[in-house]
């Protein structure tokens, strides 16, 4: 038996993402008899990559094979999927109104967002083609595939430099970059070169490669530097517009600001709608903690909808 207590809304809750933290979200509340529909416009954040490490029992998975091994457990319990792009979210007293791209409009008693995040990547010749294979964002997903390979880091900001230290034990042959921007004092690019890690303070103008492998890094000086991979983590936005339009605060790093409470996790400033994953300032950015993020919060929108449920005496 599954539920939409009370009253005539289509589903319980609408999940927008079908990514690890909505399709984690989607199973806890199919478990819990709850009818969940995940809709999803397909443009996950790893999906320029061509595995996923790190997630264990599945280290190494395609993303896109995880994503449907989710969907195959969720449809288990019942939830429902649609592959389309949500454009708006409204909110009246008895739950939401969420309208597709082709201007059909389902009710659900709660929304959570697992829109995620999208990655701002610098405007250099090759960086985008790159992006998932030659250039990484985290030494955690992809390090270990480039060990001890010619690596680069870019840094261009002072923030960066405990980044940079995270790459140092990948690779012997580590050269930073900084794209023109002064970063460095002196005792810093002591410490570099005295550990044996390169510098280059010129410009880049284009990354180089072939078949998704980065070869070498051109600088404005007319160089090319010869490197297997470069780290970089972007700034991050919100993926979706949705947050924006229902004036949810997003903070500095670009998550949306999400609170816990005693009963739960994931609360944001309109009643009723969560958010779980990368696009909340609740979860560092990985799939596990997007597994872990939509377990909680899928927890706690059906403590929500239970304590209701419960109080007006509906099944
Ligand atoms: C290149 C790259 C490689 C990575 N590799 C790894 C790795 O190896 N291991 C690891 O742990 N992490 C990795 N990550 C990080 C990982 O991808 C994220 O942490 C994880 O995907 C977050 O899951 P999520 O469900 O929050 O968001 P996502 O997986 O991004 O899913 C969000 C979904 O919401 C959908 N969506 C957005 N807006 C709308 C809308 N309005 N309507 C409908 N659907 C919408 C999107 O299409 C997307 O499918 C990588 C990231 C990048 C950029």
């Amino acid at each position: 038996m599954q539920t939409t207590g009370g009253g005539d809304l289509d589903y319980d809750v609408l999940i927008i993402g079908s990514g690890p933290a909505g399709l984690s979200a989607a199973l806890q509340l199919g478990r819990s008899l709850r009818s969940v529909l995940v809709c999803d416009n397909d443009e996950p954040r790893n999906g320029p990559a061509a595995e996923a490490h790190g997630y264990l029992t599945r280290d190494g998975i395609a993303p896109q094979e995880l994503r449907q091994l989710g969907r195959e457990e969720v449809a288990k319990y019942g939830g429902e999927f649609r592959d389309s792009q949500v454009t708006d979210v409204t909110r009246d007293e008895d739950g939401f109104a969420s309208t597709f791209d082709s201007g059909e409009t389902v009710t659900s008693r709660k929304v959570i967002l697992a829109t995620g995040v999208r990655d701002v990547l610098p405007d250099i010749d090759g960086f985008e083609e790159l992006w998932g294979s030659g250039v990484h964002h985290c030494p955690y997903c992809h390090g270990y595939e480039v060990r001890d390979e010619p690596l680069g880091v870019l840094v261009n900001n002072q923030h960066m430099l405990e980044y940079a230290k995270l790459i140092y034990n990948l690779s012997e042959d580590l050269v930073v970059f900084t794209d023109g921007n002064d970063i460095f004092d002196k005792e810093t690019i002591s410490a570099f070169v005295e550990r044996g890690i390169g510098i280059e303070e010129e410009p880049i103008t284009a990354l180089n490669g072939s078949d998704d492998k980065l070869e070498s890094i051109s600088l404005a000086d007319g160089r090319d530097v010869a490197r297997h991979a470069l780290f970089y983590p972007p700034p991050m936005e919100q993926h979706s517009e949705i947050p924006e339009q229902l004036g949810l605060e997003v903070n500095q790093a670009g998550l949306v600001d999400t609170t816990r409470s005693q009963h739960g996790i994931g609360f944001t400033s309109v009643e009723g709608l969560f958010v779980a994953g990368d696009a909340s300032s609740g979860a560092p950015p990985s799939i596990a903690s997007a597994v872990a993020d939509g377990y909680a919060v899928g927890t706690t929108v059906n403590m929500e909808l239970s304590k209701k449920d419960f109080e007006e005496g509906w099944r």
